[in-house]
C-alpha cells in the first residue's frame, strides 16, 4: 500500500465507525436506565444483571446474527429421514443455536415465573431485540404467550407438564411455543377459521385437529398453540377454541405436514411455514367457547407487547448505528454529524425511541400492577386499549427510524454486510403487519370502545397521570397533555355517536391522536421524575421537539430554535 493511499485512508476512516459498536447497550443508554429506575426504583443488582445481559448480547452476538441471516444460512425444511419416515423438521445454521443460548440464558422467559416481573422481562427483551434477530425474538414472544395462557387458564396438570420447560433458561432442553391462527382465507378475519377440532373418543379434553394454517412462525416450535373450530359448533369467532399440540408424539410428527417455509421480506432467520394438520392430537386450553377471547386477551396481547419491545430495540439500534456513523463519517471536510439536516434526522429518531420506550414501559408497569393485585377493571381496560394503540404506533415509528438511519449511512446503509440496518428495515415492515395489522387493531379498539366502554378506563388512566404531574417545572407540559386529552376525549365521543361507516373512516385518525397523547405523557412523566430527582437527560429537549415537530407541525423555517434542539438531541448518547 502506498504511504498516503487515499483509498486506504478512506477505507480505514470508514471502518473506524465500528469502534463504537462495542459500547454496552445498557450502560450506553442512559435514558433507558433512567426510565427503568423511574418504573422499578433503584436497584444496583438489577442494573448489574442487565449490564451482563447487554454484554452477552454485544458485538459477538451481532456477528452471529449476521451469519444466521445470510441467504445461504437461512432455515430449511427436512421432511424425511434417510429411510423415508416423516420428520417435518426445520434445520438451522449452528449460529442460530448459539444465539438462542444467549437469549434463553438471559432469563427473558424464566422471569415470568413470578407475577409482577413483566417490566424486568421487558427490559431484557429490549436489550436482546436490538439485533433485529427475529429468529429468537419471535419464539420468545410466542413462548411468553403460551406461559401466560397456562398460568391463567391451565389446569394443575397442564401447568405441571408444560410450565417448567417453557420457563427453562437452558436453550437445549427448552420447550418453545408457536401460535397458529391465520388461515389462507384471511388473517384479520379470525372468525373465518376453518380448522376443525373433533373430540377424541374416551379422552376428555383431547381433540383431533385437521385443516390448514397459512402463516406458522416458529415452525420449529415444540409446542403449537392453535385456534380451531369445534366440530358442529357455531360459526364466527364464537365457535373457536384454543388447543395445545405437542410437535411430536413418541418421536414422530404429531399429524402435520410442514409444506414449505415462506420466502419472506423480513424476519428471515425465523421459519414461517405453511402447515397442514390431519388429525393432530391436541388438548384444549381454557373454556372452548372463549377461545377467541383468550386468543386476543392473552396470546395476541402478549405478542403485541413483545412486538412493541422489538420496535423499541430496533429504533434504539437504528439510532446508535446512525449516530456513531455520523460522528465518524466525513464529507466535505467535516463529520456529517455536523450538518444540520443530518442532526434533524438523528434527533427525530431519538425522540421517537424515547417516546416508544415510555409508552411501552408504561404498559409493562400496568401489567405488573394488575398481576400483583394492584389494579381494577378500569386499569385492565386502559391497558388493553393501550397495548393495541402502542403496537400499531411503535411499529410504524420503527419503520421510519430504520429508513432514516439508512439515509444517514447513505449508500453504505443499503449494504447487507456493512450494518444491520437493511435487516432492521425489512423486519420493521413485517412487525407492522403481524399480531394485527394497523386497520385491524384500530377496528378492535373501536369495537372495545363501542361495545365495552373501554375508552373510559383508558381516559381515566391518562387523566390520573396528568394529575400526577405536580411539579411546577412541568406545568406547561401538563397543560398541553390536558389539551390533548380533552381533544381526544371529544373525538372518541363523536366517533361512538357516528354511523359504523363514518366511524370506520375516522377511527384511525382518532387512534393516531391517542398515540400522540400517550407519547407525550410518557415523556412528561419522565421529565417530572427527572426534575424531582435532580437528574439530567434529554427529555426536556425531547418534549420540546415533539411539540414542535408533531403536535404543532412547526416549520423550521419559522422556528429557528428547532435547529439547536436537533443539534443537542443528535449529540447526546
Ligand atoms: C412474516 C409473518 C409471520 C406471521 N406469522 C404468523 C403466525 O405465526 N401465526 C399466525 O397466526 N399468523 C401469522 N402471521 C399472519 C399475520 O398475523 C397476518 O398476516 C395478519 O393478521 C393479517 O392477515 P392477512 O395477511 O390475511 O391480511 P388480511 O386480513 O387479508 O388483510 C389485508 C389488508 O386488509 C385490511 N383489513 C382487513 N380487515 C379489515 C377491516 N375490518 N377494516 C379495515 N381493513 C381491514 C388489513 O388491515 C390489511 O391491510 C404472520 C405474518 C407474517 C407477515
Amino acid at each position: 500500500m502506498a504511504l498516503h493511499d487515499p483509498a486506504e485512508a478512506g477505507r480505514a476512516a470508514l471502518e473506524s465507525w465500528r469502534d463504537d459498536a462495542g459500547a454496552n447497550a445498557f450502560t450506553g443508554d442512559p435514558a433507558f436506565r433512567a426510565l427503568l429506575e423511574r418504573v422499578l426504583g433503584p436497584d444496583p443488582t438489577r442494573d448489574a444483571r442487565l449490564e451482563a445481559v447487554a454484554a452477552a448480547a454485544g458485538p459477538e452476538l451481532d456477528a452471529l446474527v449476521t451469519e444466521d441471516n445470510r441467504d445461504e444460512h437461512l432455515p430449511v425444511v427436512r421432511r424425511h429421514d434417510s429411510f423415508g419416515r416423516p420428520l417435518e423438521q426445520v434445520v438451522f445454521h449452528p449460529a442460530h443455536h448459539e444465539i438462542g443460548r444467549v437469549f434463553w440464558q438471559s432469563g427473558v422467559l424464566a422471569e415470568l415465573a413470578e407475577p409482577g416481573s413483566e417490566t424486568l422481562a421487558g427490559a431484557i427483551a429490549y436489550l436482546l431485540d436490538r439485533h433485529g434477530e427475529a429468529g429468537h425474538a419471535c419464539p420468545v414472544a410466542c413462548t411468553a404467550g403460551a406461559i401466560k395462557l397456562l398460568q391463567r387458564l391451565g389446569t394443575d396438570d397442564q401447568k405441571a407438564r408444560w410450565l417448567p420447560a417453557l420457563l427453562d433458561t437452558d436453550y437445549d432442553r427448552r420447550v418453545h411455543a408457536a401460535q397458529f391462527v391465520t388461515e389462507v382465507q384471511g388473517g384479520s378475519d379470525v372468525g373465518a377459521n376453518s380448522c376443525v377440532a373433533t373430540p377424541e373418543p374416551g379422552r376428555p379434553g383431547m381433540y383431533r385437529i385437521s385443516g390448514e394454517k397459512w402463516f406458522c412462525s416458529v415452525a420449529d416450535a415444540t409446542l403449537f398453540v392453535v385456534s380451531a373450530r369445534l366440530a358442529g359448533g357455531p360459526e364466527g369467532t364464537r365457535g373457536l377454541g384454543l388447543f395445545m399440540l405437542p410437535r411430536e408424539i413418541d418421536g414422530r410428527p404429531n399429524g402435520f405436514v410442514l409444506r414449505r417455509l415462506k420466502w419472506k421480506l423480513g424476519t428471515r432467520s425465523m421459519p414461517t411455514g405453511e402447515i397442514e394438520f390431519s388429525g393432530a392430537l391436541g388438548e384444549a386450553i381454557g373454556p372452548l367457547g372463549n377461545g377467541f377471547r383468550n386468543l386476543v386477551g392473552i396470546v395476541l396481547d402478549t405478542s403485541r407487547v413483545h412486538n412493541a419491545l422489538a420496535a423499541c430495540g430496533l429504533m434504539r439500534r437504528a439510532f446508535d448505528e446512525a449516530a456513531s456513523f455520523a460522528r465518524r463519517r466525513e464529507a466535505f471536510g467535516q463529520p456529517i454529524a455536523g450538518f444540520p439536516s443530518v442532526q434533524e434526522l438523528l434527533a427525530r429518531m431519538k425522540v421517537r425511541t424515547l417516546a416508544a420506550l415510555g409508552s411501552t414501559f408504561r404498559i409493562l408497569a400496568m401489567s405488573d400492577r394488575l398481576d400483583t393485585g394492584g389494579g381494577d377493571e378500569g386499569l385492565l381496560a386502559a391497558r388493553r386499549v393501550a397495548v393495541m394503540v402502542n403496537k400499531y404506533w411503535t411499529a410504524i415509528q420503527s419503520t421510519r427510524s430504520a429508513r432514516d438511519a439508512i439515509e444517514v449511512l447513505g449508500g453504505n446503509g443499503t449494504i447487507e454486510d456493512f450494518s444491520c440496518l437493511p435487516r432492521l428495515y425489512r423486519d420493521a415492515i413485517v412487525i407492522e403487519s403481524w399480531e394485527g395489522t394497523h386497520n385491524t387493531l384500530c377496528a378492535q379498539i373501536l369495537r372495545d370502545m363501542a361495545t365495552r366502554g373501554m375508552h373510559r378506563g383508558w381516559l381515566a388512566a391518562a387523566r390520573a397521570e396528568i394529575d400526577s404531574l405536580g411539579h411546577p417545572g412541568v406545568a406547561a407540559q401538563a397543560e398541553i397533555a390536558r389539551g390533548l386529552l380533552d381533544d381526544v376525549s371529544r373525538r372518541i365521543d363523536r366517533l361512538l355517536a357516528a354511523s359504523p361507516e363514518e366511524a370506520g373512516a375516522r377511527v384511525r385518525h382518532v387512534v393516531d391522536r391517542m398515540a400522540r397523547l400517550t407519547d407525550w405523557l410518557g415523556l412528561a412523566v419522565q421529565r417530572h421524575w427527572e426534575i424531582v430527582n435532580r437528574r439530567d437527560g434529554d427529555t426536556e429537549d425531547a418534549l420540546a421537539l415533539y411539540r414542535l415537530a408533531w403536535l404543532e407541525r412547526a416549520d423550521p423555517d419559522d422556528r429557528p430554535e428547532m435547529a439547536a434542539l436537533h443539534a443537542r438531541l443528535a449529540a447526546g448518547p
